[in-house]
């Protein structure tokens, strides 16, 4: 047997209805906002990530699939979308518009250690504002994120909110804390004990117990922003009030990308387990320059799709199919009318589907029921020659003889008695 590589799944109905279900939501609510699709590649050259996420991330030191193609040109598959918006961005010019507002939905690729919430293949739906610095788009993009998670019935998260300063600031604040980290290093995991002089700043970021602890009392990166950067905190905590939306405040909480200027975030839930975070993001100031393009700003956030899928499945149970019809035929004049019948209901947008001959009829009762149908009608040569049906309702077992014509419509009026309860 031949499975899939490690880390990358099949996503099997009926969870892709859920899947379809997110995306949809995520598609009206972000469209209500001003937001349009953009389709961007699944691979890129390998400098787009190497420049835009940052040598020294995680990322790019050891989870990007990069391999050479036939024409010995180094190329990676996306570990994440902002990058590619950005380089689309620069490459078409929609610089010349007022401000972009794109969204992406679609898969990453992390070589990460697989786990509960963790992929090697997995999906982000992303956002992403480019060329306004106003702290009032930062509250309102946070805003469309938890009506977009309100939309999808998940109210049990939780907006947690940094900023991490500026090309200015940071710096003095990496050295701070850089000196604080050396004077403890042979306390933290060796994985940290590295990080200090390459980014401490995920130091403290560290999920093991033990740096957790040693970093307790390390200093805050906002007692360091400068004051345009708290100025810019400030107002986004003001405008967030205005929208209405809710946050904590975690000083502790850095991004894995080096990209992130100001403004950070994390949407966590404490149903997730140690893989808590459902959406993260933040605002990207220097980015779109650093990649060529002209000196704008960018803010954005992508949402977990796996993780989103999980807390979803706990709350509601499984998802079930739509209700659905079987039509059962015996015969070929049987055959004819249920085809007919079928197409018709098909055209109607109702679920229906039709059982083949070879099974014969107990055959087939039994593939309607393990299809799910809701409804089953039955014909056979009896039936068509008195222009009649079997209504077969599959949830009480009650069934009754109708009549041919007009069987559309009785379905209709059925189907929708079900919906109603
Ligand atoms: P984490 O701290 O969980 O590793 P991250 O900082 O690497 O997250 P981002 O790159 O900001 O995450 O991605 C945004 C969201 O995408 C995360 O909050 C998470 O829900 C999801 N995500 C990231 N990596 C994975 C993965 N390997 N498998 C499944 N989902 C992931
Ligand atoms: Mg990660």
């Amino acid at each position: 047997m031949i499975t899939s590589i490690r880390g990358f799944n099949d996503i099997l109905p009926p969870e892709t209805t859920l899947w379809q279900h997110i995306e949809g939501a995520a598609r009206e609510v972000f469209k209500v906002y001003g937001f349009s699709e953009i389709r961007v590649p699944v691979m890129e050259k390998t400098e787009l990530f190497a420049k835009g996420i940052g040598d020294t991330t995680d990322i790019v030191e050891k989870e990007m699939y990069t391999f050479s193609d036939r024409n010995n040109e180094s190329v990676t598959l996306r570990p994440e979308g902002t990058a590619s918006v950005v380089r689309a961005y620069i490459e078409h010019r929609l610089c010349n518009m007022p401000c972009a507002k794109l969204y992406y939905i679609g898969p990453m690729f992390r070589y990460e250690r697989p786990q509960k919430g963790r992929y090697r293949q997995f999906h982000q739906i992303g956002a992403e504002v480019l060329g306004i610095s106003d702290p009032m788009s930062d509250a309102e993009t946070l805003d469309m994120l938890l009506a977009f998670f309100k939309k999808i019935g998940l109210d049990d998260i939780e907006l947690q909110l940094n900023s991490l300063g500026c090309k200015n600031c940071r710096p003095v604040y990496r050295e701070k804390l850089k000196q604080f980290l050396s004077e403890k290093k042979e306390q933290l995991c060796d994985n940290c004990q590295r990080r200090i002089d390459t980014n401490p700043l995920r130091v403290i970021d560290c999920k093991s117990r033990k740096c957790v602890e040693v970093t307790d009392d390390a200093p805050s990166i906002l007692d360091y922003i400068c004051n345009e950067c708290k100025t810019h905190f400030e107002e986004v905590k003001g405008y967030l009030y205005l929208f209405g939306a809710g946050y904590s405040i975690n000083p502790r909480m850095v991004r894995g990308l080096d990209y992130y200027t100001r403004t950070t975030f994390e949407i966590t839930s404490d149903k997730l387990g140690s893989q808590n975070a459902v959406a993260a993001g933040g605002r990207y100031d220097g980015l779109v320059r650093e990649l060529g393009g002209p000196d704008v700003s960018g803010f954005g956030f992508a949402i977990g799709m796996e993780r989103l899928a999980m807390l979803l499945k706990e709350g509601s149970g499984s998802t079930s199919h739509e209700a659905g019809i079987f039509i059962v035929c015996i015969g070929k004049e049987a055959e004819t009318e249920g085809i007919r019948i079928l197409k018709e209901l098909r055209e109607r947008s109702l679920r229906a589907e039709i059982g083949y001959h070879d099974k014969g009829i107990k055959g087939q009762m039994k593939m309607a029921d393990k299809l799910g149908a809701r409804f089953t009608l039955i014909l056979g040569d009896d039936e068509i020659s008195k222009r009649e049906i079997t209504f077969k309702d599959m949830k009480t077992g009650v069934q009754e003889k109708v009549d041919i014509e007009g069987i559309a419509e009785r379905v209709i009026d059925e189907i929708a008695q079900v919906k109603k309860v």
